[in-house]
Parts: structure tokens; sequence; C-alpha cells
């Protein structure tokens, strides 16, 4: 296992055996869990720890020492060790989840282009609210939800009803000593952005579509964000972006 000294704030434990089996059982017992496709894994909260739970390693947060990141690895082995006594009779649920695309947010904006949200045009309002570089309150057109769970209607050129967009997007900005934390390290706005999509479970393919650039501009922004975080790889990255509360 792999604790940091300083803070304690993230954990990264390697699993002795292939959880995978188990994903859709977390994905349907617990409430707000994420399954993502690649790399499959899913995201959950276990007793008040944030988890990244990969087949074969858990990237978790936030913990106030190595002790309670000890004994939370114990709970998680008999938490998994239990499930797999139990999943038979449980229901899984294989349904991924689906971050919501630049379009599909573009496609519930009035689409005036009225610039009252700050931004140029809509699309540009829609691929910063993805980047999660605004809120949805900036744009008078999703003041107004249709639930209290941020359900939004998508309405076609005739003004029909057509279906429904769940839009959850958190405030945009770390907190200051998140940011000075991100300053230390010489990170660029872009940099910190792909870093957040990456610690998400973001393909570099992904990241390319969500920051609408090259992959090849992904890739380089890794490899600079790998080099200047002094870590070895993406999930090292991650765990760095968990541990700092960037993720
Ligand atoms: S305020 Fe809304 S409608 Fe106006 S430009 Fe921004 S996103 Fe488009």
């Amino acid at each position: 296992m792999q604790t940091f000294p300083r803070t304690f704030w993230g954990a990264h434990f390697r699993l002795d055996q292939d959880v995978s089996a188990l994903f859709p059982y977390l994905n349907a017992i617990f409430p707000g869990a994420r399954f993502y496709d690649r790399p499959e894994c899913v995201e959950f909260i276990l007793e008040g720890f944030k988890c990244m739970l990969y087949p074969d390693e858990v990237i978790a947060a936030a913990f106030t020492g190595e002790d309670q990141a000890l004994q939370f690895a114990q709970s998680l082995v008999d938490f998994l060790n239990d499930l797999k006594g139990k999943k038979e009779a449980l229901t899984p649920d294989f349904k991924k989840f689906k971050p919501v695309s630049v379009i599909d947010i573009y496609k519930i904006l009035p689409q005036t282009n009225c610039r009252e949200c700050g931004f140029s045009a809509c699309l540009a309002f829609a691929a910063a609210l993805s980047k999660r570089e605004a809120t949805p309150d900036q744009c008078p057109g999703l003041r107004q939800p249709m639930s209290q769970y941020a359900l939004y209607p998508v309405i076609n050129r005739k003004g029909d009803l057509v279906s429904t967009l769940s839009l959850e997007i958190d405030p945009p900005q770390p907190p200051p000593a998140n940011r000075e934390a991100a300053a230390q390290t010489g990170l660029s706005d872009r940099e910190l952005q792909v870093l957040r999509l990456l610690a998400a479970g973001s393909t570099n393919m992904e990241i390319s579509e969500i920051l609408c650039i090259s992959p090849h501009t992904v890739k380089s922004h890794v490899v600079h964000i790998l080099n200047k975080l002094g870590v070895n790889d993406r999930t090292e990255a991650a765990v760095w972006a968990v541990r700092h509360q960037l993720a």
C-alpha cells in the first residue's frame, strides 16, 4: 500500500485479485455510484470515504492519518469479501455512467447567443459548463430546472419537449488552498483541466473530445503533468489530484 507521509489525504491500495466482477453489484447497491467504462472502474462512497475501485487497485480519500487509511483498507476488503458471498441474492446494475457531452448541454440552451452568461456564444458556454469552468445559473435558460434533481427540458425547433437532461455540475473553481498547491507545481490552467478529467477516469480520447483539442495535444499535456508532479503514471497523478482535492 502506498500512503502519503505529509497529509495522509489519499491512499492507493493494490488488491491481490481482480474484483471487477463485483462492479455491477457495487453500482447497484451504492446510491450515486458511477460505473465507468474506460478504464473500467466504479466510484462510490464507503464509510464516508470516496473510493475509485479499479480491477486490482483502489484510490481512496481523504484520511487523517495512515492508521485510518489502513483501517479503511481492511474494512474495504471485508466489505468486498462479504459482497462476494451475497451477490447471488443481489440484482447487478450494468448501466455505465455517461458524462453529459457539450452537444447535449447545447441542446438545452436557449441558443440565442445573447452573451448574458459572459461567453461569446451558447456553444462556448456549453463547452465551459462541461469543463466545469461555468455554472448552470450563468445562463437564464438554465436557472429553472424542471425538478429539484436539476432535470432540464430538451426542446426541439417546434417548441416540443423531446427529452430531458440531468445536469449535475460541481462548482467550477477549487478552493484557494488547492489552487495554491496546484500553482506550486507550475501546472497551467489547461494542464489542471486535463488532470481533473484524467483523475475522473477519462481516457485521452475522451479528454480530447471534451476539451476540443487533439489527442496528440492531450498526450503532450499528460506528459507535462507527470513531469511537473514528479509521478510515474496516470494513477499516481490521479492520486495527487484526489489528495489535493482537485478531482
Ligand atoms: S446566456 Fe444562455 S442563451 Fe445567452 S449566450 Fe449564454 S448560454 Fe447562450
